[in-house]
């Protein structure tokens, strides 16, 4: 299987020797096979030379930003990028998202945290498939996602809410399932909007706070003090992992 993942490559874009020593014991042990770009341009060339199965891309490197690195490789691939970031601040995170990131850890983190991170990107990409404009984020089949007491199940497009099914349409099944898939992590509106509605939408914003209502209609215990799906003002909106 080309899942294997003493297989799979890792580009590593870091400039702190501490993180890099560290990463690259760690990951070797847990079977990746890793090369180190010590800054952004360096970044770009080992991408062209290596083709990793993965990015490890931090925020702030030296010549060229984490994020420049990002939009450049993404107009080109759709190679896994999961964003390293220094502080863990969310509108750091956020715009790395934006740039077309798949996930992002921020410093410090634990090792065995990234190492999951970095196998359930892998794992929602199909092998070989790193074409431009492919699709990462919708392989033909999905897992099950569970979290606070909801349960979505992607292929049959079933969700039940503490264990009672509830039917939702489209939209709101899609926003929902791209809210549980970052459980604990802000997603901004422009993200929630492009992703669900395309980058090509220029409607209303006010549809997305008209589908996200309707969600805490259907998930919340109190729609009017929600929990679950929370606000973050002026930047978007959280699904809360663990509310109990
Ligand atoms: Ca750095």
């Amino acid at each position: 299987m080309a899942s294997d993942t003493s297989q799979t490559k890792v580009l590593l874009a870091e400039d702190e020797e501490s993180f890099i020593d560290a990463l690259v014991i760690g990951l070797t042990r847990e079977g990746f096979d890793v090369t180190v770009a010590r800054d952004g341009v360096e970044a770009l060339r080992l991408f062209d030379l290596v083709s990793p199965d993965l990015i490890l891309l931090d925020l702030m490197l030296p010549k060229l930003s984490g994020i420049d690195v990002c939009r450049s490789i993404r107009a080109r691939s759709s190679v896994p990028i999961i964003m390293v970031t220094a502080k863990g601040t969310e509108i750091d995170t956020v715009v790395g998202l934006e740039v077309g990131a798949d996930d992002y850890v921020a410093k410090p983190y634990r090792l065995r945290e990234l190492v999951a991170r970095m196998r359930a990107v892998l794992r929602r990409t199909p092998t070989g498939d790193h074409a431009p404009g492919s699709d990462a984020a919708h392989p033909d089949s999905r897992p099950i996602l569970e979290s606070g007491g909801i349960r979505i199940d992607p292929d049959r497009h079933q969700v039940s809410v503490r264990e009672v099914d509830v039917h939702l349409r489209r939209k709101e099944f899609e926003l929902l399932s791209l809210l549980i898939e970052n459980s604990g992590r802000v997603l901004t509106r422009d993200v929630l909007i492009d992703r669900i509605w395309g980058s090509d939408y220029y409607g209303d914003t006010k549809t997305l706070d008209v589908h996200i209502k309707r969600l805490r209609n259907h998930v919340e215990v109190d729609p009017s003090s929600p929990i679950l799906i929370t606000t973050i003002r002026g930047v978007g909106y959280r699904f809360n992992a663990s509310t109990d």
